[in-house]
């Protein structure tokens, strides 16, 4: 009998998935019906999960370590947004076929970011179908120091961390729908593909930051929701928003920057006498956060330009699995 070319759904597991955990707390890991873990006293876990569908979250054909890579990035990204220090994850995988070079590449792209951050893989699931990625996440944070969406106050400052817009550029471009010069459009690609989860950033803003979310669906949107959960307002102005050279080079940097999704930066709300405290760590970990606006009562959000007049656009309602976006 020939060697079978693909491994069996066991044979998979051991071969791409199952390491050795450096960590200690992971009691029992990859192997039996579930994992054993200990949390640390005087900590609380937070817990995400998020799933990356073909087609929907990706296209296909994209590199499989950029798909593995992206699939832990936007669920330390959500851990980041609670200001939870990420510990265990778990994987499932929903696969077409078994298909070994792109296990291999989205195994590597997985565990380099998973290493990175000291994060262990405990556990998952493999089914065969169309193929989708599941991640759920667990991270600690001390009693009473999650950062919530409810947490905004009138006369708070709000925050954002890095660029916006690039990664929607990225897609754009990937798409045929804009030109760019093609290593603008690589860099943009590569936002798109791997973003960089603000892990530490999320750590600075623990105790201090009022309220936090990750933009994962566009800036305006995601904001809304923090304003919604907060019960208050904002006013952002649409010049002071950040962006890469590359976007400042768009005819409508503006409503890229409020509306394109997947950057995974932290958008933040904080009192004005707690903000020094997180812009010295943002500047000890040498990422740039910048002011775009206020939190008001009058619910809603206001856009204005520098010269402090309403800005104008239709873009910015942010992503809705469940209903039509354009
Ligand atoms: P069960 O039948 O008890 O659900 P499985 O056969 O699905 O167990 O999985 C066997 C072991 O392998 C379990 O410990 C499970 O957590 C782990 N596992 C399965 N798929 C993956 C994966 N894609 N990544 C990591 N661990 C996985
Ligand atoms: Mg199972």
């Amino acid at each position: 009998m020939q060697e079978p070319l693909v491994p069996g759904e066991f044979d998979l597991i051991d071969l791409y998935f199952r390491r050795r955990s450096a960590r200690g707390d992971v009691i029992l890991g990859i192997g039996d019906d579930a994992a054993v873990l200990t949390v640390p006293a005087a900590r609380q876990l937070a817990v995400t999960v998020d799933t990356l569908v073909a087609g929907v979250h990706f296209p296909a054909a994209t590199d499989p370590a950029a798909i593995g890579h992206k699939a832990l990035a936007v669920n330390l990204s959500d851990l980041a947004a609670m200001g939870a220090e990420p510990a265990w994850v778990a994987l499932s995988l929903t696969l077409p076929q078994p298909e070994p070079r792109w296990l291999e590449a989205f195994a590597e792209g997985f565990f380099a970011l998973a290493e990175q951050y000291g994060v262990s893989l405990v556990g998952g699931d493999t089914t065969r179908g169309p193929l989708s990625i599941t991640v759920q996440a667990s991270g600690f944070v001390p009693p009473g120091m999650d950062v919530r969406r409810s947490g905004a106050h009138v006369g708070d400052a709000i925050y954002v961390t890095g660029t916006l817009g690039d990664a929607g550029l990225g897609l754009a471009w990937q798409q045929g729908r804009r030109t760019l010069e093609a290593s603008d459009g690589a860099a943009m690609r590569a936002r798109l593909d791997c973003p960089t989860p603000r892990v530490e950033a999320g750590l600075v803003l623990r105790g201090r930051a009022s309220a936090a979310i990750d933009v994962s669906d566009g800036l305006a949107g995601d904001l809304r929701h923090v304003l919604r959960a907060s019960g208050v307002g904002a006013v952002l102005d649409v010049d002071a928003l950040p962006v890469s050279a590359v976007v400042a080079g768009q005819a409508d940097a503006r409503e890229l920057a409020l509306s394109a999704g997947d950057d995974y930066e932290l958008l933040f709300t904080v009192a004005p006498d707690r903000a020094g405290a997180i812009l010295a760590g943002m500047d000890e970990l040498a990422l740039r956060c910048t002011c775009i606006g206020r939190i008001v009562s009058e619910p809603g959000l206001q856009l204005t330009d520098a010269a402090g007049q309403p800005f104008v656009t239709p873009v910015t309602a942010g992503y809705d699995h469940f209903r039509e976006n354009d």
